[in-house]
């Protein structure tokens, strides 16, 4: 898997990277990470690649021409046209699923936006993904780029030691993941669940998948519509929700009580 970055700050991509499991994968030739400086495809003397944006508005924009040539510089380093994703707050939110289709391609590009962003025009004629990493403003394209290539990484063959723990984990099943315990037995007074030290493997993966699906119903509920259970779980899921609700009312009326 080869990731592109066109960016104006490849120091930041390539110390992201080049460390822990993904430089470990890097070093291993399974990765490579290529920080292209936008800057070096600038056309002036001062190496400048913003100007002020036509109409009008606070704030300076990249402008097309770099950022075409250093796409272009990758096009003709690979010999074909990549998918190239462009991070924007105005993209689709990324999420578990894309990273999993995308570790199947070969070539990724990754442009990264600064100031106001990009020239409309560059991105109509190089941008296949429009990506964002949430609903909030970063200062640069840089770090969402940096978090869609650790993710992606995970899902590429070879990168994590133990390919399991990469298909049992959060979103695998739109499940997030049940609580883990390491050494020692009873930390500050809290003791880790008894069935972990059964040895009965049967009862752990049964209590483990309860609390994937319990964890899930009180954390992220929106997912769990997409999760596969069976009707003996939905009938526990309607359960708990029973409970919660009759809990709330009582602590409602409580209150109320209290007040009156
Ligand atoms: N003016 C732009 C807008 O309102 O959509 C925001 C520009 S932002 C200050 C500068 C750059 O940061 C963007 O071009 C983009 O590359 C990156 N960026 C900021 N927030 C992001 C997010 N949530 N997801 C992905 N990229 C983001």
């Amino acid at each position: 898997m080869n990731f592109h970055v066109l960016t104006l700050f490849p120091e930041m991509i390539e110390s992201g990277m080049y460390t822990s499991i993904t430089g470990r994968a890097i070093q291993a030739g399974i990765l490579s990470v290529e920080a292209v400086n936008i800057r070096d495809y600038a056309y002036n003397r001062h190496q400048k690649v913003d100007d002020y944006t036509y109409g009008g508005g606070a704030g300076m924009l990249m402008q097309a021409e770099p950022v075409y040539l250093a796409y272009e510089s990758v096009v003709e380093k690979i010999g074909h046209r990549p998918r190239v994703v462009y991070l924007t707050p105005q993209g689709q939110v990324f999420r578990q699923e894309m990273a999993r289709e995308m570790a199947k391609e070969e070539d990724i590009v990754f442009l990264c936006g600064h100031y106001e962003g990009i020239d409309e025009r560059v991105l109509e004629e190089i941008v296949t993904d429009y990506v964002s990493i949430g609903d909030y403003v970063l200062t640069g394209g840089e770090l969402p780029a940096m978090v869609m290539m650790d993710s992606i990484s995970r899902m590429v063959p070879g990168v994590l030691s133990n390919q399991e723990s990469a298909q049992t984990e959060s979103f695998s099943e739109n499940l997030l993941e049940y609580p883990q315990y390491s050494r020692p037995e009873v930390w500050h007074g809290r003791r880790v669940p008894e069935v972990l030290m059964s040895g009965h493997h049967a009862n752990i993966e049964a209590w483990r998948r309860e609390q994937s699906i319990l964890r899930t119903a009180v954390r992220r509920p929106e997912l769990l519509k997409k999760a596969n259970l069976t009707n003996k779980e939905w009938n526990m899921v309607r359960q708990w929700k029973k409970k919660w609700k009759e809990e709330s009312d009582a602590s409602d009326k409580g209150e109320k009580d209290e007040n009156s």
